[in-house]
C-alpha cells in the first residue's frame, strides 16, 4: 500500500511566510505530478517543521485526483533496509523493478542516504528511470543539497534539477493559526491569552508547539484542571527545556539589523562601510555559533559570500571582542537577544 497518512493534508497544513514557497510548490506538483519543472521536488528544513506532513499531503492529494496513479511514500531508512534485504536475497533486480513502475515516489529524510553508496547507486538508477519517464519524485531532507554530506555528486546534481524549497520556522501569526486549527479540529476552546503564550514561547518546532497544546488539552479534559496561564507556563517550560533551540539565519540577520538600525538588505549589501561590515560579520559569527549551517551555506544566505569570508568574519569577531570594549558589548547584547 501507499503508506500515506490521510490526516496529513494540504488543508491541515497552515500557510505562512515560512512555508509558502514549499507549500505552493507541493500543491503544483500534486496538481500535475511529473508535469512541472519541479521534478524532483526537494523539501528541506529543520526538525518538526512539516517536511513529512507536506510530503504526505502531496501523495494524499494525488491519490484523490488521480486514483489510477501508484503513489509510494517511504522513508529513506526503510528504502535502504529493503535494498539491503534484496541484495541478501539475491533479488536486487526485483527491488529495482518494483520502484521503476511507480508513478509518484516520495522519499522522506533523504539525508539518511549519506555515506551509503550502494543505496545511493541503486536510487540513482531508479531516479533516472522515473525521471526519464515523466514520473514524479519528491524528496525531503534536513539540509539543502549544497549542505548534504557524503552524497555522491551525480546524485546531488539530480537533486538540484527540480526545485529545492525550504521550510523555515513559522512566524508568530502562523504559530497561532496552527494552534487554533489544532484546537478547532479537536473541538476544544482555549483562552487567546494561553494560545498566544504558547505561540510566543515555542518558536522553532511545530511538533513541540503541538505537543504543548496537546498536553494542555489533556490536562483540562482528563485531569479537569482549569487552563491557567501558570499551568501553560509549566508545560511550555517543560517543552522548551527538553530541546536545544536553534535560531534561523534569517532570524539572526533580522535581530542584528534591528540592533544596528539598518535593513537586512543593507546588512547583506556589498558596501565596505565599516559599521555595515561589522554588522554583517556579527551576523555570520552568530550564524556559525547558533546554527548547524555550514560556512558555505551561511555565506550564501548572508549576502552571497563564500565560506572563507565567513571564516574570516568569525575570527574578526573573536579578535575584536577581546580588544574592543564597545564591540564586546555588541556581542553580549546580541547574544542575549538571540537566546531569549
Ligand atoms: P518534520 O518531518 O519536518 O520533522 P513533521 O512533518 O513531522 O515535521 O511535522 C511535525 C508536526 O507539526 C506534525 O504533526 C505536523 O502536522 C505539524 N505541522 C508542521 N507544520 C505545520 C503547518 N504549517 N500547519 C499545521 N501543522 C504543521
Ligand atoms: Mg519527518
Amino acid at each position: 500500500e501507499s503508506q500515506l497518512n490521510p490526516n496529513y493534508t494540504f488543508e491541515n497544513f497552515l500557510e505562512g511566510d515560512s512555508n509558502r514557497l514549499a507549500r505552493n510548490a507541493a500543491i503544483a506538483v500534486a496538481n500535475k505530478p511529473g508535469g512541472t519543472s519541479f521534478n524532483p521536488l526537494l523539501i528541506f528544513g529543520g526538525v518538526g517543521l512539516g517536511k513529512t506532513h507536506l510530503a504526505h499531503a502531496i501523495g494524499v492529494d494525488i491519490k484523490d485526483k488521480y486514483p489510477e496513479k501508484t503513489v509510494l511514500y517511504i522513508s529513506a531508512e526503510k528504502f535502504t533496509q529493503q535494498y539491503i534485504d534484496s541484495v541478501k536475497k539475491n533479488n536486487r533486480n526485483d527491488f529495482i523493478h518494483f520502484y521503476q513502475i511507480i508513478d509518484v515516489l516520495i522519499i522522506d529524510d533523504a539525508q539518511f542516504f549519506s555515506g551509503k553508496s550502494g543505496t545511493q547507486d541503486v536510487f540513482f538508477h531508479i531516479f533516472n528511470h522515473l525521471h526519464q519517464n515523466g514520473k514524479q519524485v519528491i524528496l525531503t531532507s534536513d539540509k539543502a543539497p549544497v549542505d548534504m554530506q557524503d552524497i555522491e555528486q551525480r546524485l546531488l546534481s539530480r537533486f538540484k534539477w527540480g526545485l529545492s524549497a525550504e521550510l523555515q520556522s513559522p512566524d508568530f501569526e502562523t504559530r497561532v493559526s496552527i494552534l487554533e486549527n489544532k484546537l478547532y479540529r479537536d473541538g476544544v476552546e482555549m483562552p487567546d491569552e494561553i494560545i498566544e503564550y504558547v505561540a510566543k514561547h515555542i518558536k522553532t518546532n511545530v511538533r513541540e508547539l503541538e505537543g504543548a497544546i496537546i498536553s494542555l488539552i489533556a490536562q483540562s479534559s482528563f485531569n479537569k484542571k482549569e487552563i491557567t496561564l501558570n499551568l501553560a507556563k509549566d508545560i511550555v517550560e517543560k517543552f522548551v527545556k527538553n530541546t536545544k533551540r536553534e535560531v534561523s539565519i534569517d532570524y539572526i540577520q533580522k535581530v542584528v539589523s534591528d540592533y544596528f538600525q539598518m535593513d537586512v538588505s543593507t546588512l547583506q549589501s556589498k558596501t565596505r562601510k565599516r559599521h555595515i561590515v561589522q554588522a554583517r560579520q556579527l551576523a555570520m559569527f552568530f550564524a556559525k555559533k547558533y546554527t548547524k549551517a555550514s560556512l558555505a551555506s551561511i555565506g550564501s544566505q548572508i549576502g552571497q559570500r563564500d565560506h572563507a569570508t565567513v571564516l574570516h568574519a568569525c575570527k574578526t569577531v573573536d579578535n575584536l571582542s577581546s580588544t574592543d570594549k564597545q564591540f564586546r558589548k555588541y556581542v553580549e547584547d546580541l547574544a542575549k537577544k538571540l537566546t531569549l
